[in-house]
């Protein structure tokens, strides 16, 4: 067997004594393991922990995982944003459930195949499910290994992660992977921080290139700045004399696919709808009749990583609501905290306390 590289020897001195102690931690639970790092893709541990801990406590299990409505599995999701990852995991659970008689896959190919699994959730569950060789490559491992090497291309360039993840392969040679994986992510989390860096007292102070070369406040560097878009959305909150609202159930492949909201009207601006305007499109899509409408007094910010969001919200009283169409729903407004509803929306209901109204 290869002996640890030099890199790993001090990597794994500097890891002792480090405990953070997160409920994922030790554990060799390959659906645990795989639930905590959906959960925590692009997500802070603080926020993210306390979703973890719901996940596992309500579907023990990855077939109970697969057995559940996906409007459970989303409502559970709620708050947490990237829902995608939500229904991947419940696509991949049902693979596991159907493909794998319910048995977490042992190989990392076929790990590599779940939905909603890359390279980097592959190694880590690989790695420390299973013990196998194969080195996790995620932003806090790219961030310490183009510094220690003094990359200066862009990490967000196919080809420099392929040379990244060419030297991590080569540098969990010979060590425990799950030991080796866990202690250069938190080597990345902890010590070589983004924005400050304790490079005055690190493991790496004499072999890191870009220390050596003052060079750790540019690297690593990205080509691509996030273009991000600007959105206005204007809700429509139709509800009638006997309590009845409509919902919209969010199918297009857009935001928050498989959430519910209310049925809205985009504009390229944040000027308000006019009355003739709401009419017309109440008339038109639901065939009811406008009593009346509150306007909104604000707009709700909202920032995805890829677009603003500015949502407003008028309250709208029509006659009786009945005959309803997929994909809108028509529900007594007592449901309405059953169902899975965006951020944007959540924070105008708490501000309003309809939904406690409503209940
Ligand atoms: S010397 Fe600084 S930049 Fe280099 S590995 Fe250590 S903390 Fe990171």
């Amino acid at each position: 067997m290869a002996k640890p590289t030099q890199f790993a020897i001090r990597l794994l001195r500097w890891h002792e004594g480090i405990d953070r102690d997160l409920p994922w931690k030790k554990n060799r639970n390959p659906y645990q393991i795989w639930l905590s790092e959906i959960i925590m893709q692009q997500t802070r541990v603080a926020q993210g922990t306390p979703y973890y801990l719901k996940f596992v406590s309500e579907y023990p299990t990855i077939t109970d995982l697969a057995d559940a409505p996906e409007d459970d599995i989303m409502k559970l999701w709620q708050g947490l944003g990237y829902y995608s990852r939500a229904r991947n995991l419940h696509h991949a659970a049902k693979t596991v459930r159907d493909e794998f008689d319910g048995d977490f896959p042992t190989a990392y190919k076929d790990i590599l195949s779940l939905k909603g699994v890359g390279k980097y959730t592959a190694a880590a569950i690989a790695s420390f499910a299973y013990g196998l060789e194969y080195a996790v490559v995620d932003g806090n491992v790219i961030r310490v290994l183009s510094r220690y090497y003094g990359i200066t291309d862009a990490v967000d360039q196919s080809s420099t992660l392929r040379f990244i993840q060419e030297k991590a392969d080569l540098l969990i040679k010979g060590s425990d992977p799950s030991d080796y994986n866990q202690a250069i992510m938190d080597f990345g989390a902890l010590q070589c921080t983004p924005k400050s860096p304790n490079c005055a007292i690190c493991a790496f102070e004499d072999t890191c290139t870009a220390y050596q070369k003052e060079l750790v406040s540019i690297i690593p560097t990205k080509a691509k700045k996030i273009k991000k878009r600007t959105r206005y959305l204007h809700y429509l909150i139709l509800e009638d004399s006997a309590g009845r609202v409509i919902i919209h159930h969010r199918r297009e492949k857009d935001i928050w696919q498989s959430l519910y909201d209310y049925h809205c009207i985009e504009s390229l601006t944040d000027t308000q709808l006019g009355e003739e305007e709401i009419r017309k499109d109440v008339l038109d899509n639901f065939g009811l009749e406008v009593e009346s409408i509150i306007y909104p007094t604000k707009a709700y910010k909202h920032i995805l990583t890829h677009q603003t969001l500015y949502g407003q919200f008028y309250q709208i009283k029509v006659d009786q609501i009945s005959n309803i169409n997929s994909p809108y729903l028509n529900i007594d407004q007592g449901a309405i905290p059953k169902y899975a509803m965006p951020v944007l929306i959540t924070n105008y209901l708490d501000d309003t306390k309809k939904d406690k109204l409503f209940s």
